[in-house]
């Protein structure tokens, strides 16, 4: 493991404070240091109130922030004296800790302190890093882990056995420390939980937890428990994507609700699902608490349904589950779902929490499989992960939960989504919960966004082949398909019928009609999976209801397609497909309307371009927002009971109507 200290890079961070950030940020750029919010660190400084007295401040890291991103106001400032009498108690709840912490903050909007920081406030150091180290971990998840961890360390460690993170850590920490810390002590290990390092400047206590876990490291490596065997990777074949899609189908019956379903083909992944030990050394539970709550109890092997059908009703039944509010209860099912073929796969209520436990799950699964070639992997027993599921802070946190949006766990496929109401149509869906594949010939819908739920894929869609390794890498990432929205099109330049070529017709007619057919096919196997059933909507076109002359092709097209999506209606009722029709007039906000052939139109019609804008009934513009709103709540419950139907969207047209 690499030391990222940087002179010229820490110079840039002047202050006690400030160092704290940097290293924090540094520890948070090594995933196998510390993962998605894991880990935490502080700093004891002395500060003057308003009052002028002097006070010693613990600044430590606030929860919701994440090292590898945390700012000076993601660390919460409390009182030092108050934390060392509150370590003196004999016991104190959870839950009142946690006020305890809040009540004596010298910043009322900071964020919560972290559970551990009475375990930071107790150890005489400036600062203290803590980190869940995955070779730290590996070893200590081992039946003779204290040993080992002891004839690494030596005495420059306090080894602390397993106690679940809070008040009751914090104190027991505090006794092993008085009674075993010495002058050769720079940090501490949690067995099954992580590595503490301190010092007296933020490089210090830096560059003694590369140090410590760079021991780690070297002892894997040389027990022979480093270097893991590597397999080909099987390629995923569309059968495979269509069991995925049934999978997450099933699932989602399970739970009451669509879920995201996550799947991982890389190396290692396949590698440990492939393992014939898998049924043993997957089933033995989370590494630390951080993942028990994450990744939620031993994965599931293979993908026979009814076993997690079961998994998941025992626990319903359990005496700790009946207290739980039954729309949590996804929180309680197995997370992770491993199977030889399918490789690794995680659910979530959203694509962020899938691929979270993803990310969770690689290094569990590297540490299952180095701690097995130690020796054997030994997790928190079932009691210990128990307690720490039914933690009552984790309770309080799932309480708080909210109404989760719209198109929570659902997918959505958008057509020509680089740009106008194809992108607004992206956005639409994504400010409403669902995880949206996006496609478009131009490059740049790869980068459009940055975000776990949304998938961008570079596609020609005439080209029946790319258009099918997109769909499936989209039901790769998200498990399968909800909603379709048809927009690509093209609107070809005005052209009279007597001039019109075979080719310029084909053109048009191949890309607004051909391949929607081609899209609609291909997506029928996942629509009719939707748990909620599965919805299309089609941007349609004022033309079909009344053409202009000079767009015959364009006209005849969009009519086409909208006969296609009425017998298509017909036929996939049964199904519980809907497909709807939405029919904009004059959207200029979009690609074709340059400045320049706005000012054209408007001219050759004698209007300002203001007047163009809004030359309808109501006298209002219509933008691709206005059409991508209403495109994306016909797929909500408002419309559960329309399909076949078209909608206009045009401010009223007299010709229309
Ligand atoms: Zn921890």
């Amino acid at each position: 493991m690499k030391n990222l200290w940087d002179d010229q890079e820490a110079a840039r961070y002047q202050g006690d404070l400030a160092q704290r950030v940097y290293t924090s940020r540094l520890l948070g750029r090594n995933p196998s240091l510390v993962l998605h919010g894991g880990g935490n660190t502080s700093v004891k400084v002395q500060e003057t109130n308003i009052v002028g007295e002097t006070e010693d401040i613990l600044y430590v890291k606030g929860s919701g922030w994440d090292l590898a991103t945390i700012e000076e106001a993601g660390f919460a400032p409390v009182r030092m004296p108050h934390l060392l009498k509150l370590a003196k108690l004999s016991s104190l709840p959870d839950p009142q800790m946690v006020n305890e912490l809040k009540t004596q903050m010298t910043r009322a909007s900071a964020p919560s302190p972290s559970v551990e920081t009475i375990l930071h406030a107790i150890l005489p150091y400036k600062y203290v890093d803590h980190t869940h180290a995955d070779a730290v971990v590996t070893i200590t998840n081992t039946a003779d882990g204290f040993d080992r961890i002891q004839s690494i360390y030596g005495n420059k460690l306090v080894i602390i056995p397993y106690v679940m993170p809070g008040f009751d850590l914090a104190r027991v920490c505090a006794e092993k420390f008085s009674a075993e810390a010495g002058e050769q002590t720079i940090g501490m290990v949690l067995m099954n939980h992580g590595i503490f390092s301190f010092g007296a400047t933020a490089k210090e206590a830096y560059d003694r937890m590369i140090d410590l876990v760079n021991l780690a490291e070297d002892y894997l490596k040389q027990e022979g428990a480093w270097e893991l065997e590597k397999k080909q990777p099987i390629v995923p074949t569309q059968a495979i994507t269509q069991s995925l899609a049934n999978l997450r189908a099933e699932v989602s019956q399970v739970a009451g609700f669509s879920v995201i379903l996550n799947r991982q083909t890389d190396e290692k992944s396949l590698n440990f699902a492939q393992r014939p030990d898998l049924a043993l050394i997957s089933q033995q539970g989370p590494a630390t608490p951080d993942h028990v709550i994450r990744t939620k109890r031993i994965p599931q092997i293979g993908r026979d349904v009814r076993a997690y059908a079961e998994a998941y009703q025992t626990y319903f039944n359990t005496e700790a589950a009946k207290v739980k509010d039954p729309k949590t209860m996804l929180d309680e099912a197995p997370r992770v779902i491993i199977d030889p073929e399918l490789g690794l796969c995680t659910v979530g209520q959203t694509a962020k929490s899938a691929a979270i436990v993803a990310d969770i799950y690689q290094h569990t699964m590297e540490i299952i499989e180095r701690a097995t070639q130690l020796g054997g992997y030994q997790a928190l027993s079932a009691t210990d992960i128990f307690e720490v599921e039914y933690w009552d802070l984790e309770q309080a946190k799932l309480r708080t939960g909210g109404t989760p949006p719209m198109f929570t766990g659902e997918v959505a496929l958008v057509t020509g989504a680089a740009s106008g109401i194809g992108k607004a149509c992206v956005e639409s869906l994504l400010k409403r919960g669902a995880a949206v594949i996006a496609l478009d010939i131009q490059p740049e819908i790869e980068t459009v966004h940055k975000r776990a739920d949304y998938c961008g894929i570079q596609c020609d869609l005439t080209d029946e082949t790319a258009f099918n390794q997109a769909l499936t890498k989209g039901i790769e990432t998200f498990g399968g398909l909800d909603i379709l929205v048809l927009n690509a099109g093209i609107f070809p330049p005005s052209c009279r019928v007597a001039d019109l070529s075979q080719a310029q017709w084909q053109k048009v007619m191949n890309l607004n009609l051909d391949t929607n057919l081609m899209l609609l096919r291909e997506c029928y196997p996942f629509l009719k999976l939707s748990f909620k059933g599965g919805r299309v909507v089609v941007i349609g076109s004022k033309n079909v209801t009344a053409p202009g002359p000079g767009v015959a092709a364009y006209s005849v097209s969009k009519a086409a397609l909208n006969q296609l999506i009425r017998v298509t209606a017909l036929e996939w009722g049964r199904d519980r497909i809907r497909l709807n029709t939405l029919h904009p007039n004059a959207v200029f906000d979009t690609g074709i309307w340059t400045e320049e052939v706005l000012t054209a139109r408007a001219k050759h019609y004698g209007l300002t371009i203001e007047d163009y804008k809004t030359n309808n009934l109501l006298k209002v513009e219509i933008t691709s927002r206005d059409v991508a709103e209403l495109a994306t709540e016909m797929c909500g419950p408002l419309f559960s009971k329309t399909t076949a139907a078209q909608l206009p969207i045009d401010g009223g047209n007299e010709r229309v109507i």
